[in-house]
């Protein structure tokens, strides 16, 4: 089935979506990315999109910061992503890729006089972390800080401190690294924000600890509150306590709630999925999927 992508204002196949090798984008990283994913409701016969809203806002206010003029509101760039994933008609999990991009074809690095696109595709996609019991360690890499480059603007530029992260800790023989901040405090995972679970409380490094403000982060977090009535605490979390957690996992929106089993080699709690990783994990799908009628409103019908 083929792909398709809203691309310079039009939906064409994906395939004939093509960029000049000029763009400023490719060359200086000027660019913003979305990963939205679509969840395919066997007994629905449906595909939800998850808080679309809330990840084109993200976008629109990473475009703030570098400039990328899209002269579209983000219920807008929803409906047109809804209208491409719609005419896609995969009828599995579906993952979405909106991208902002300074598109003059011209060289010279700076972020003023140069136009700017947006486009958006969707492909199936299933597991991005493919584990259950995922093995991390911590990374030679560490986040930037806000004055760097803010961790929460998900420009394509900054992915190559994320992606250093990640072939480190796969080439070492790991799943996935976690970072640190610039003042040593947990940060985040190469494409995953981190919890801890200690003493039957949620710990998690705040925004201000330079991580991405995660939708799936805020997911869990209300999950956790308003389901489980768990304590969260958002506060700078040092590295210490990664090992002596009882519990610990990720959230993305690609690797959805992945249970982390190890980290460094210390192996956490029992070695298995811990009690109240398994019970977030089984709400979060419940969610996710369309399954929980309170949450309706975070999951649009494709349709
Ligand atoms: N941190 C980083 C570095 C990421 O790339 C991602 C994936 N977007 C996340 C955290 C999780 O964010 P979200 O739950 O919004 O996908």
């Amino acid at each position: 089935m083929p792909s398709y992508c809203y691309f310079e204002g039009q939906i064409i196949p994906l395939e004939d979506a093509k960029i000049s090798v000029m763009t400023h984008a490719l060359h200086y990283g000027t660019a913003l990315f979305e990963g939205i994913r679509g969840n395919w409701n066997e007994a629905h016969q449906q595909v939800y999109i998850f808080r679309l809203q809330e990840h084109m806002e993200r976008m629109k206010n990473g475009a703030k910061v570098l400039r990328i003029n899209i002269p579209k509101t983000a219920a807008e760039l929803g409906q047109i992503t809804l209208e491409v994933t719609k005419r896609s008609g995969f009828k599995e999990d579906t993952y979405i890729r909106p991208l902002a991009y300074k598109s003059s074809k011209a060289l010279g690095v700076r972020l003023h006089d140069l136009e700017s696109e947006f486009l958006v595709f969707a492909i199936p996609w299933g597991r991005y972390l493919d584990t259950d019991a995922c093995r991390v360690a911590v990374s030679t890499w560490r986040r930037p800080d806000d004055n760097v480059f803010p961790p929460s603007v998900k420009a394509t530029g900054l992915y190559i401190n994320n992606a250093l992260t990640k072939t480190e800790a796969i080439e070492n023989g790991f799943d996935e690294g976690i970072m640190l901040g610039p003042d040593g405090h947990v940060a985040e995972g190469s494409g995953e924000n981190i919890f801890l679970i200690q003493n039957g409380k949620l710990i998690t490094p705040a925004i201000y600890n330079s991580i991405l403000n995660g939708i799936t982060r805020d997911t869990v977090i209300t999950l956790a509150r308003q389901e489980l009535g768990l304590e969260v605490v958002e506060r700078p979390v040092d590295r210490y306590e990664l090992y002596v957690a009882d519990e610990c996992f990720l959230t993305g929106t690609a690797a959805h709630l992945t249970p982390v089993c190890e980290i460094d080699r210390h192996p956490l709690g029992n070695g298995g999925v811990g009690p109240i990783t398994a019970k977030l994990k089984d709400l979060y799908f419940e969610a996710i999927k369309g399954n929980l009628p309170k949450y309706a409103g975070w999951c649009t019908p494709v349709f």
